[in-house]
């Protein structure tokens, strides 16, 4: 089956106090060995992995901080993923860079080993928000590496911004928000900060030392974006992205469909694009360990039953502007559970859906309420 490939760069130059993702700050010759090993896992997951049998149709970079790998050695990813399972030529190939480190030289070569899209982690141009964030990168680093990317070819950029910094201002979003559009990117990330458990931010939310913003300034936040984005031609086609037209993520959207996905490096996720979810152990010891006597470095592996498969269609679906077809409904969970489905979405307040007989979807207010309005409509599936 053709897949989607992510692959995990795990090292930073420090780690954010708010970020849950699987990190490492590199000792020395740690990152050429975790390139040796990634490849050899890419060798390993083609021997061993059964539903791999088709090409690549998109490949995405993430981490982690991937641009802290030199240039030859995305390429090396890159050359063994076209020889072992092909590249579709209309590939979309993102790396995740971040501002401040990467040169223009860089970027060019970049580009020109096939990378066609860059996802630049800005955060904020607001210096005292990224003093909050603990970021080791300035606005002006941002600027100059959006104009790198620019100058180097790039004709698809995506920019992440972070919105609801504790004492965060809707003046100080707003800023961020023209500032975006402002470098004209064709797609925009907005992430609302969250306190994940085991994080230096979650203990001082708990300690008392950060105070998190209330539900309401943040809700604000989020429908600002929303007014202020499309109102210049930002199609808002998921929770948390924006495209202009033609522009949206066709990596990411490969996890809200449901297609298959390879992940590999420490932490990354795949799934077989029918029922069978892997996790790779995030641990960069364990991981190395275990490809060097040629296993995979899978942790945890599950296979959905059939009312988890539903639960996550009805959820991924709704994530999307697009919404779920009354049609599509009946093939993905039968007829019955369709009309219930409908039933349970007319029962939600008005301003949260958009409800026909053929189409039913969240409104951003149904977005940024998501958690409860999933937990009144999944009720069904049971
Ligand atoms: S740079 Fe990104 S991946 Fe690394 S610690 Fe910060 S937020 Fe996490």
């Amino acid at each position: 089956m053709p897949f989607s490939l992510y692959l995990h760069l795990p090292f930073c130059r420090r780690k954010c106090p708010y970020c849950d993702f699987y990190k490492k700050v590199p000792k020395s010759g740690e990152r050429e060995l975790f390139l040796k090993a990634l490849l050899s896992e890419m060798d390993l997951a083609a021997t061993k992995i059964q539903w791999l049998n088709g090409g690549a149709q998109t490949i995405y970079f993430g981490g982690g901080t991937p641009s802290l790998h030199p240039s030859e050695e995305i390429a090396q990813v890159l050359t063994r993923a076209s020889e072992l399972w092909g590249i579709a030529n209309t590939a979309e190939i993102t790396l995740e860079v971040n501002p401040g480190t990467v040169t223009l030289d860089c970027l060019r070569k970049f580009k020109s080993f096939g990378i066609n899209r860059l996802s630049i982690g800005v955060q904020s141009f607001s210096q005292r928000k990224l003093g909050l964030l603990y970021r080791d990168h300035t606005v002006s680093d941002s600027l100059q590496c959006e104009n790198d990317a620019r100058s180097a070819g790039f004709e698809n950029l995506s920019l992440d911004l972070i919105f609801g910094i504790p004492g965060e201002s809707i003046a100080e979003w707003r800023n961020d928000l023209d500032s975006a559009l402002k470098l004209d990117p064709e797609h925009i990330s907005l992430y609302n900060l969250e306190f994940h458990d085991g994080t230096p931010y979650e203990n001082w939310r708990k300690s008392g030392r950060l105070k998190p913003l209330e539900e309401d300034s943040e809700a604000d936040m989020y429908l600002l974006a929303h007014d202020v984005l499309t109102a210049k031609g930002f199609e808002h086609y998921e929770v948390s992205n924006y495209s202009r037209p033609g522009f949206r993520a066709v990596h990411n959207s490969a996890y809200w469909q449901q297609k298959a996905y390879l992940g590999l490096g420490p932490s990354a996720h795949s799934f077989d694009g029918v029922n069978l979810r892997t996790e790779n152990v995030a641990d960069l010891t364990a991981y190395l360990s275990a490809v060097w006597v040629s296993n995979l470095p899978i942790s945890t592996q599950t296979r959905n039953s059939e009312i988890e498969q539903q639960e996550e269609w009805v959820s991924l679906s709704l994530r999307l502007r697009d919404g779920i077809a009354y049609n599509n409904a009946i093939l993905n969970i039968g007829a019955q559970k369709a009309q219930d489905l409908w039933r349970r979405a007319a029962a939600l307040p008005e301003h949260l859906r958009t409800l026909t007989d053929s189409n039913f979807g969240l409104t951003p207010q149904g977005w940024f309420k998501e958690n409860s309005v999933m937990l009144h409509l999944l009720e069904f599936v049971n």
